[in-house]
């Protein structure tokens, strides 16, 4: 399938016409409007909407505003309908009203060169998983040992924490340091003060578009049919004041200085042709956890580190969404099964997605086994943890036949801590 917008059809380009990614941009008029990205364009849904070209089922206009709640709100038949026409005004030889109408063509088509994008939707609230077998194993074995790597509830239970919706930021957000409580191996007592051990984590973020009952429980097919799509997720973690808070109750300040998101959100119907057969739980899980379909999304993913010094980025970890244990639709499925009310803008973080190389790890923790084995850069630099003036970039797509359903790229760039002499540091 070949759009008109032509370079959507360069086979590496990660916005082709099978995609259709969602967002939020703001171009010259500096209002925010959703849109979608097509090859090297931003094609503005506002624009379509109020030239009566794109009508999902709403009775108000749901895409001239600053997030995708509201249409996501719609249910899966308007993200359906929007697919369908979206993929009918784009396609060669499809309905012309866009392609042969220059002056709408003028307005609602804007280079993406040209747009600032946003956070694509408001983020309710935000959970992280911990469905990385190898990650989980990683982790485990290197604090409790080989013997003991896997928690004992970890084949059985998604294992996840309640984070913060409130420092969900766009790719491209700059990130603070944080500063926090340590304690360094063998010392008395904590210190205050800037990480020292600051960390990335490649994930997916799957983002919930429509609400369920508090008190009711989710199916599992019930709760894919909710997923609206997914982003890209750095679950940036600061693991010396990680490893000195959290027990009992898990990470608290560790996590809760910034996640970042990429800007575009890929919908579940985009991915679905990207669907392979899931690997058998050993042991079964119980009944109600059970997958409706036996398959897993297998994305690509990538990330590359640059150093503020260095003359290109390196890639660090290249790995695959088909090793998590867990799909986004059983981490739903358990979230609301002991009564939890899921709200649309729900973010659900995957965990951290790590395969079984070394160089597929997707964390600095894991890639320099908590910092023994510095990580050499190609640039000539090393590292054990992220430096200031680092940028981390995550990257991720489907492969098709000569063409990709990519998510873009999601990156931030790790500024100095504050510092304040009444704090003692
Ligand atoms: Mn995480």
């Amino acid at each position: 399938m070949r759009s008109w917008v032509e370079s959507a059809n360069l086979a590496d380009c990660h916005f082709s016409l099978l995609n259709l990614p969602y967002g939020v941009f703001c171009a010259d008029s500096g209002q925010l409007r959703c849109g979608v990205a097509i090859g090297d364009q931003v094609l503005d849904l506002a624009e379509l909407e109020a030239a009566g070209l794109l009508e999902v089922g709403a009775d108000r206009p749901v895409f001239d505003c600053d997030a995708l709640n509201a249409f996501m709100a719609l249910g899966s038949s308007a993200w359906a309908r929007a697919r369908a026409r979206l993929t009918e005004l784009l396609v060669a030889g499809g309905d012309s009203a866009l392609a042969d109408d220059s002056v709408l063509r003028a307005r609602a088509l804007v280079p993406a060169a040209s747009v600032q994008l946003h956070l694509p939707f408001e983020v309710a609230e935000y959970t992280d998983f911990y469905s990385g077998r190898q990650h989980a194993w990683n982790v485990g074995a290197m604090f409790r040992g080989p013997d003991n790597a896997l928690p004992s509830n970890w084949l059985h239970v998604p294992v996840a924490y309640n984070g913060r919706a409130s420092t969900v930021v766009v790719s491209g957000t700059d990130i603070r340091r944080p500063l926090g409580q340590t304690r360094k191996p063998g010392a008395a007592g904590p210190e205050f003060g800037p990480s020292r051990r600051l960390d990335f984590e490649v994930e997916l973020g799957a983002v919930v578009g429509q609400s369920s009952v508090m008190g009711e429980p989710l199916t599992v097919a019930e709760a894919d049919a909710m997923i609206f799509g997914y982003v890209l997720l750095n679950d940036w973690s600061a693991r010396d004041i990680q490893t000195w808070e959290y027990r009992p109750l898990g990470p608290f300040q560790s996590k809760a200085f910034a996640t970042s998101v990429s800007p575009w959100v890929v919908s579940r119907a985009a991915l679905d042709p990207f669907r392979i057969p899931a690997p058998e739980p050993k042991p079964a899980l119980l009944p109600y956890l059970q997958r409706s379909d036996s398959t897993c999304l297998n994305i690509e993913l990538e990330v590359r580190l640059r150093p503020a010094v260095a003359a290109r980025a390196t890639t660090i970890s290249r790995c695959n969404s088909r090793h998590l244990y867990y799909s986004a639709a059983q981490q739903l499925t358990h979230h609301a099964v002991g009564g939890c009310r899921m709200n649309v803008g729900d973010l659900l973080g995957s965990g951290t997605i790590s395969g079984p190389e070394k160089h597929q790890y997707g964390s600095l923790l894991e890639i320099t086994w908590g910092g023994k084995e510095a990580l050499k850069l190609d640039t000539g630099e090393t590292r054990t943890f992220i430096e200031d003036g680092d940028t981390l970039t995550l990257t991720g797509w489907a492969q098709g036949d000569g063409y990709r359903v990519g998510f873009g790229e999601c990156t931030g760039k790790i500024g100095p801590a504050l510092r304040k002499a009444a704090w003692g540091c």
